[in-house]
């Protein structure tokens, strides 16, 4: 069913201003027409009367000598006089028909009694007029007149045609100018709208609209600058605190790590040794997460430094697979591509936590699952590293989404542990590597890969960074 909400502001405006301009100009013309028409049979009606005076006072001598014949001919002359009129009688001071005219092929024609009754009306089609004749203050007849109203209908004819064109015309000139003030109306409100969307896409809080006039949509632009402000300001303060707490809680976690790792050595004695070594693996996580907080943290204040060097990428592919392999009871990670002694530029270890990280993730989401595969890909000028897992995948409308801080896709907090952290820093590894990293989600499972640019595009890269 039709509804107005559905229909953009820009087009219900276009449609509110056409309206309105339709209904005003429709009124102006209709009262126009209106009193035109009014005026033109007022005129017609005072003439009618002029010529039935004129017709009484010349017809007086004729009624009262009794000569019907004379007053006959005189009607007759209307013929030439007023061609419109198409009957036209005389009666006496008793109301009967004393002399009468009517025009060819007239219809039929009987004169009303009157008697001395003066009155006129003017139809749409016809005009009627009776005029009494008077001669020393006493009434001795009255002329009637009965007028065809062509000229009329041709008058209206040409006006409704002349609004019609008016009113198409002053219907074009309203949309074109409507057009132009939405256009700057829906203009500035789409920026916003994109603005927001964009804002709710990427998480970039740091975009403010430029404020141009100070009408209601700059009154709304302002707003949405001030909560990008206040925003801003909050996630300076959270960056700020993220930064601080890592810092604080990193040493005396290194110390307790070490304790417990200690700990782990000497203590033999069941059940104590397995109370130590689920403290170990709790510590192990913590210890993760302050380092995740650390490495935003420093993404965050732009401290986060590369250590580029040549390496082997195959053999950083296989040692990771094994070490990954090794805290991974539930699945298998196999290996598709032919290893064939890659080289690149870049700094190994954070490399490394890259492919640890997706690695990771790859088994973490695909529970109740048991392979993972790792497979690479070498164009001329990049290496193409996939990681594939068959578990719950990721939505469509939310894989721009899970490169950002904090993101976890809808539903997985409830039963898988995670802190959104991982592909956001895994993304930065890679941009500061001019690479990009992606994920394709379509049936089962997900693929993210992510690209490196060989040793020598990496120097061109290097040199026009
Ligand atoms: P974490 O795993 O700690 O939540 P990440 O930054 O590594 O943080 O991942 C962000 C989000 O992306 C995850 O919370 C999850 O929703 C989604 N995700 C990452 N990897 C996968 C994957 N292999 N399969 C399905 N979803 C994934």
């Amino acid at each position: 069913m039709f509804k107005l909400r559905d229909i953009s502001i820009r087009n219900k405006l276009i449609l509110m201003q056409v309206f309105t301009s339709v209904v005003v100009f429709g009124i102006v013309f209709g009262v126009f027409i209106i009193t035109d028409v009014n005026s033109y049979k007022q005129r017609k009606v005072d003439s009618m009367i002029s010529l039935a005076q004129v017709i009484g006072t010349n017809s007086i001598s004729s009624i009262q000598f009794q000569d019907p014949e004379a007053a006959k001919k005189m009607l007759a002359d209307l013929h030439n006089v007023a061609p419109e009129i198409i009957h036209a009688g005389i009666t006496n001071k008793n109301g009967q028909a004393f002399a009468s005219y009517s025009k060819i092929k007239a219809d039929s024609f009987k004169i009303p009694v009157l008697k001395g009754k003066a009155f006129s009306f003017a139809g749409e089609q016809q005009l009627f007029v009776s005029n009494p004749i008077v001669s020393n203050n006493e009434i001795i007849g009255d002329v009637f007149l009965q007028v065809q109203l062509t000229e009329l209908q041709k008058i209206k004819h040409d006006k409704y045609g002349l609004a019609f064109v008016l009113l198409l015309v002053a219907l074009v000139f309203s949309f074109l100018i409507a057009l132009m003030v939405q256009s700057y109306i829906s203009k500035r409100l789409l920026k916003l709208v994109h603005a927001i969307k964009k804002v709710g896409k990427t998480g970039e809080y740091n975009k403010t609209l430029e404020e141009d006039g100070k009408d209601e949509i700059a009154t709304l632009i302002q707003a949405f600058n001030k909560l990008m402000e206040e925003i801003k300001e909050s996630q300076k303060k959270k960056d700020e605190f993220i930064g601080i707490a890592s810092h604080e809680l990193k040493t005396p976690l290194t110390s307790i790590k070490g304790y417990v790792e200690m700990l782990n050595v000497l203590e033999q004695e069941q059940p104590k040794k397995k109370f130590v070594e689920k403290t170990l693996n709790n510590v192990n996580k913590l210890e993760r997460l302050v380092k995740d907080l650390l490495d935003v943290s420093k993404i965050q204040s732009g401290q986060l430094k590369l250590d580029i060097k040549e390496f082997n990428i195959d053999e950083l592919l296989d040692e990771t697979i094994i070490a990954a392999q090794m805290v991974s009871g539930t699945h298998h990670i196999e290996r598709k591509d032919h290893p064939d002694n890659k080289m690149i530029f870049g700094d190994k270890q954070r490399i490394e936590q890259v492919l640890l990280n997706l690695l990771s993730n790859a088994i973490k989401y695909s529970p109740g699952e048991n392979k993972v595969v790792v497979d690479s890909e070498k164009t001329e000028k990049e290496l193409i590293i996939k990681i594939r897992d068959y578990g719950i995948g990721v939505p469509k409308e939310e894989q721009i989404n899970i490169f950002e801080r904090f993101y976890r896709t809808k539903g997985v907090s409830v039963h898988i542990s995670g802190f959104g952290l991982g592909l956001y820093i895994c993304r930065d590894i890679i941009n500061r590597h001019y690479g990009k990293i992606w994920v394709e989600s379509a049936d089962k499972g997900s693929i993210f890969y992510f690209s490196l640019p060989l040793k020598h595009s990496f120097t061109t890269q290097q040199t026009q960074a």
